[in-house]
């Protein structure tokens, strides 16, 4: 009786420290690249980090069973990552790395305590993430592009990245002047970008975390189940990237502790190929009415 309560002990404490643990240990790997003055290695490295963290704690502790079998999409998921990635953020670089995108003249803030610009640079950023995100729901033509991060059946570390490419340039156009405008330094401009990709892995692993007030502030896997949920009056909410203070501010934060998601995915039907996912919001009233089922299940 007694190693079973200490057992059920242990694993609520692990379920409470997942999520600090992952982002705080990423943070500290990257502070160290700050120190040696290779932030860019040790940020490739944090990042294989959190995901093998993240791997090991999905297996363990594993959210929802049903997640965890395969959904047909896995290749899907990675070539829209690397597209994602490998194209528009590589851009969003080589834009700042070559002086096309400049911060210097703007970081009249770059004498303040470092924390300071990072959370300031954090909440400028993330009302642009907001809106856009929140009209990506709201507006059918950009629902289109946005239903394709939507369209799975299950969440793991692997959807994180899954977004059409459209979806991410509106992102990025959406966020980044205000992070380039609001002042701060090149070096917390590298802090926010990596705690966004950090938070962003976090929110879909299928490990079952238990973030308890964090869930206020942070935008946490147990939030972000909801915003995947099927049921779209459920699902338009929680639109933060990595806080929830505009959501909490707008009235879009949605939390209920005692229940879970259920079904999550679109109403639409959405192909099951990369490079059908990337043409269908050009077609998509011709292909939601034409007889083809090919659906991401
Ligand atoms: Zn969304
Ligand atoms: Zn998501």
């Amino acid at each position: 009786m007694r190693n079973v309560s200490l057992e059920q002990t242990k694993l609520k404490l692990t379920q409470v420290i997942m999520w600090p643990f992952c982002l705080l240990s990423s943070m500290s790997i990257l502070a160290l690249g700050f120190s040696k003055g290779a932030e860019t290695l040790y940020f490739n490295l944090s990042y294989l980090w959190i995901i093998a963290c993240l791997l090991l704690f999905e297996r363990r502790f594993t959210y929802r069973v049903d997640w965890t079998r395969t959904d047909g999409q896995t290749g899907a998921n990675i070539y829209h990552t690397l597209l994602n990635k490998g194209l528009v953020q590589v851009a969003v670089v080589l834009g700042i790395s070559t002086g096309m995108i400049t911060t210097q003249e703007e970081a009249f803030l770059s004498d303040w305590p470092l924390a300071l610009q990072v959370l300031l640079g954090l909440i400028t950023s993330e009302l642009g993430l907001y809106w856009a995100h929140r009209c990506s729901h709201e507006y059918p033509y950009l629902w289109r592009f946005h239903s394709v991060h939507h369209s799975v059946k299950r969440l793991w570390l692997v959807n994180t990245g899954r977004f059409h490419f459209i979806d991410s340039i509106i992102s990025v156009l959406a966020s980044l002047p205000f992070l380039l405008l609001c002042g701060i330094s090149t070096d917390a401009i590298v802090w926010v970008s990596a705690i966004t990709a950090y938070i962003g892995i976090l929110t879909h692993c299928n490990a079952d975390m238990h973030c308890g007030f964090l869930n206020k502030v942070f935008n946490t896997p147990q939030l972000h189940r909801w915003h995947h949920s099927i049921n779209s009056r459920i699902g338009n909410s929680n639109y933060g990237e990595n806080l929830m203070l505009w959501d909490q501010i707008f009235g879009t934060y949605y939390y209920k502790e005692d229940s879970a998601v259920d079904v999550i995915g679109i109403q639409e039907k959405m192909p099951s190929t990369f490079t059908k996912q990337l043409l269908v919001p050009f077609i998509w009233n011709r292909y939601q009415d034409s007889g083809e089922d090919a659906d991401t299940g």
